[in-house]
């Protein structure tokens, strides 16, 4: 029986099961389909919040953490597994009036962060911009992931260090004994552990204890991908929403719609179009390429974009990791770091209060 067993093989689950092995606690985790096939596959792995002035602190808090994990993670990851996830440093160029506000977000985490609206300037940050990239914040530190390769590699570090798992296994329900968790029940079997974790991503509100008390509901987000060359675009560039994530083998990823339909995949020759006109609105040369494929993927929505990160109010061992919402690769790396806190009962250096279920109501 291990100590812990965590429901979801999403970048969330996977780096907090993770977390929890390398700290001495025997873990198991469970996952419906295929490690890493949801969300964390479909993202776009930028280490940054879009516009992260505009989050609350409790969300910068963790941002800023990730920043400092990712280098040593992904060197960590390679040594262990052979898989690279390709984080490099693109940087981000954000299309925006400059103001106090982003003055000040900037100095209180202290992000370089310039504002620029010389175009001769912009051009020598990423020399492909459109017209439309014309003023904006350039942030030179910001990284990115692969995300395919980064959830390849998480699931090959569990195999590196037999970290137990099991695909194509869903959680049905809780085994709930006076207010007490002892397990969970699979249509193949019931698994036994004092202390269960939901990081089911789009799917954590969707049980029965979860249903009327877990805020967490799924928010499409769809992206295409172009085929360049490597090095022809360097910048990831944001604008109104859409942004363009250069890879490093020169595919471009084009993205995103946020649509709040339910849990539905589909992708639409409406929000292809919606990301090329954007994308070529960004950098023209774009219209040139083969627009190589679309996808969706499910985000676990939040209103404020605050997951939880905390023990279950009334259910004593049950433990919810969920709601990261548009920054789960982002907040990731940080989030499980603190989710082991709590497991462990070690007082993380501020407040774990925003991170609550009472903050979330
Ligand atoms: C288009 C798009 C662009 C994005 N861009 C970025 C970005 O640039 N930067 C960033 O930080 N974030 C980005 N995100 C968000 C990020 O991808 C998510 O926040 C993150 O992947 C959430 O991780 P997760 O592990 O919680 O969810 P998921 O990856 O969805 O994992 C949850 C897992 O739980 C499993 N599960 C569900 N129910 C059960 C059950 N009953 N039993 C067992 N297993 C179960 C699912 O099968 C799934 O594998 C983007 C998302 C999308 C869709």
């Amino acid at each position: 029986m291990p100590d812990c067993i965590v429901v979801g093989g999403g970048a969330i689950g996977l780096l907090t099961a993770r977390q929890l092995f390398l700290q001495g606690v025997d873990v198991l985790l469970l996952e419906k389909g295929a490690l890493g096939g949801e969300s964390s596959w479909a993202g776009g792995g930028i280490i940054s919040p879009l516009y992260p002035w505009r989050y609350d602190d409790a969300v910068n808090r963790l941002a800023e953490r990730s920043k400092q994990i990712y280098p040593v993670l992904n060197e960590t990851l390679l040594a262990e597994t052979g898989v690279d996830s390709q984080l490099i440093n693109s940087g981000l160029f954000t299309v925006t009036e400059a103001s106090v506000e982003i003055d000040d977000w900037a100095k209180k985490w202290s992000v370089d962060a310039a504002f620029i609206d010389d175009v001769v300037a912009i051009h020598d940050i990423e020399k492909t911009a459109g017209a439309a990239v014309d003023k904006g914040i350039w942030m030179p530190d910001i990284l990115q992931i692969r995300n395919p390769l980064f959830v390849k590699a998480l699931k090959a570090s569990f195999d590196h260090h037999s970290i137990a798992y099991h695909e194509n296994t869903a959680v049905e329900d809780f085994i709930i004994n006076n207010n007490k968790v002892s397990g969970v029940k699979t249509r193949q079997r019931n698994y036994m552990a004092d202390k269960v974790i939901i990081a089911s991503g789009a799917w954590s509100g969707q049980f029965s204890i979860t249903k009327s008390s877990v805020n967490v509901l799924p928010v499409k987000g769809q992206m295409i991908m172009y085929k360049g060359e490597p090095g022809l675009i360097k910048r990831i560039i944001l604008s109104e929403g859409h942004y363009i994530i250069p890879r490093k083998d020169g595919r471009v990823l084009a993205g995103s719609t946020l649509e709040k339909i339910g849990f539905d995949k589909n992708i639409s020759d409406a929000a292809h179009d919606e990301l090329h006109h954007a994308a070529i609105e960004l950098v023209p040369l774009l219209s040139s390429l083969p627009i190589e494929r679309q996808w969706a993927g499910l985000r676990p929505g939040t209103e404020k974009g605050i997951p939880y990160i905390c023990q279950h109010d009334e259910i004593a061992g049950l433990y919810i990791h969920a709601g990261h919402f548009r920054n789960g690769i982002v907040l990731g790396a940080a989030s499980a770091e603190l989710m082991a806190d709590i497991i462990l009962d070690r007082k993380p250096g501020f407040s774990t209060a925003p991170y609550g279920m009472q903050a979330q109501h």
